[in-house]
């Protein structure tokens, strides 16, 4: 047998790297067990945005959840470099959500009433972003919807946590999980350690988890596809987004194009019909991106739930065991407040009611045939 440790956390991505950090910061033993490289499947196929408007459909527990992670990315920003080197890329700009025709304006009329959203017409636009289509009538201007870079953040999570103690195994997959009494075994490819408390943060892989502990809830893969462009003589300096299509511009010369939403496919290839579809729907927001040449394309998992909210929370029979997983377009935004929530539970420091009964394994739900 190896080492005891207070808290083991199944999966290295995004969302297992932040419970890691917020946990070792408290002092508590805790480490994390990764199949592969840390941040190396979903997390670095992400594009980065922190939308906690963009994407929010559901203002009353999504909006305030997604806007504390937001807001909590301008300490982290700083608290990672100093205690890593690692620069997350937090890029200012913010994102226009377009809309192309008065029927759009109309839909986005709810988000403008946000104060943080602002109407702005599409020749104010153009004064900024020169190059955006002629097409549009106008867009929501989200100003505290930036972007950063998911990998950098992953690592500066992961760093960190290790720098207050934690331990970190890459390459170590997790195949079973057992009570012992009052602890829990996990079975590792690379042997067999001994937790107080087990953490499943395997991304859409947790569904191996949910069977395994006995329960019914499951998601499923939305494969989503990018590419990245040269942006050479564009000067964007605001994420585009119009119907689930977006256009961000990196601060290392490249612009990133996304994203399919291809259900049920758990390959992590891209296709050429996907990309097809980016490009093609690209132009629409910025016509020139057609002499742009290509950096680089790629694919991932989005974790879905039946609902779209994550599992946040305690196994409902054992609260030794606790899930955060199904973050499906979220994940990055929503990876510090979920961190925190996870040391939350554990430390039984007071959360959120509306986030508990929202985000708890076993809320109603229907399982994906
Ligand atoms: C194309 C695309 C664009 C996206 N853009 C954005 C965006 O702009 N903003 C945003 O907020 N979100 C975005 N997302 C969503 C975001 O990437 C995910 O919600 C997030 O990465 C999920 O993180 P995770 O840690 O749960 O999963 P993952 O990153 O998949 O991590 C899970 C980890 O668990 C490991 N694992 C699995 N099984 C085991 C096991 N048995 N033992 C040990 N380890 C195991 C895996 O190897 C993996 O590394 C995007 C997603 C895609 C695909």
């Amino acid at each position: 047998m190896e080492k005891f440790y207070d808290v083991a956390v199944i999966g290295g991505g995004i969302i297992g790297s932040s419970i890691a950090y917020y946990l070792a910061k408290e002092k508590i033993s805790v480490a994390v067990f990764e199949s592969n490289q840390i941040g190396g499947k979903t997390t670095s196929a992400a594009a980065g945005m922190l939308g906690a408007h963009s994407e929010c459909e559901d203002l009353e527990t999504f909006y305030p959840f997604a806007r504390r992670s937001q807001q909590s990315y301008s300490i982290l920003e700083q608290e990672l470099k100093e205690l890593t080197g690692i620069d997350i890329r937090r890029t200012e700009g913010g994102i226009y959500k377009l809309a192309f025709d008065e029927r759009e304006k109309r839909q986005l009329r709810v988000l403008c009433t946000l104060k943080t959203v602002e109407w702005q017409d599409a020749r104010y636009i153009r004064q900024t972003e020169p190059a955006i289509t002629t097409e549009i009538v106008g867009a929501a201007y989200i100003e505290e919807d930036v972007h950063v870079l998911p990998q950098a953040v992953c690592r500066g999570f992961s760093q960190g946590a290790q720098v207050y103690g934690a331990a970190v195994h890459e390459y170590t997959h997790v195949y079973d999980i057992q009570k012992n009494g009052s602890t829990f075994i996990i079975k590792t490819q690379a042997g067999q350690y001994e937790v107080g408390r087990v953490v499943v943060a395997s991304g859409v892989w947790s569904n191996a988890f949910f069977q395994r502990l006995r329960l019914q809830n499951r998601m499923i893969p939305v494969k989503g596809e990018c590419l990245s462009v040269w942006k050479e003589g564009i000067n964007l300096k605001h994420t585009l987004f119009h119907e689930h299509c977006y256009i961000v511009p990196r601060n290392d010369g490249t612009l990133v194009i996304g994203a399919t939403m291809v259900e049920n496919d758990w390959s992590e290839k891209p296709t050429i019909g996907g990309m097809e579809q980016m490009i093609a729907k690209a132009k629409t927001m910025l016509p020139a991106i057609e002499g742009m040449k290509v950096a680089s394309f790629w694919a991932g998992l989005r974790p879905q739930t039946f609902d779209g909210r994550p599992f946040i929370g305690f196994h409902p029979e054992d609260d030794g065991i606790l899930f955060a997983a199904g973050h499906f377009r979220n994940g990055i935004l929503l990876a510090p407040a979920t961190g925190q929530m996870i040391r939350d539970f554990i430390l039984q420091r007071e959360i959120n009611e509306n986030w508990v009964k929202a985000f708890k394994i076993d809320r109603k739900h229907h399982v994906f045939v």
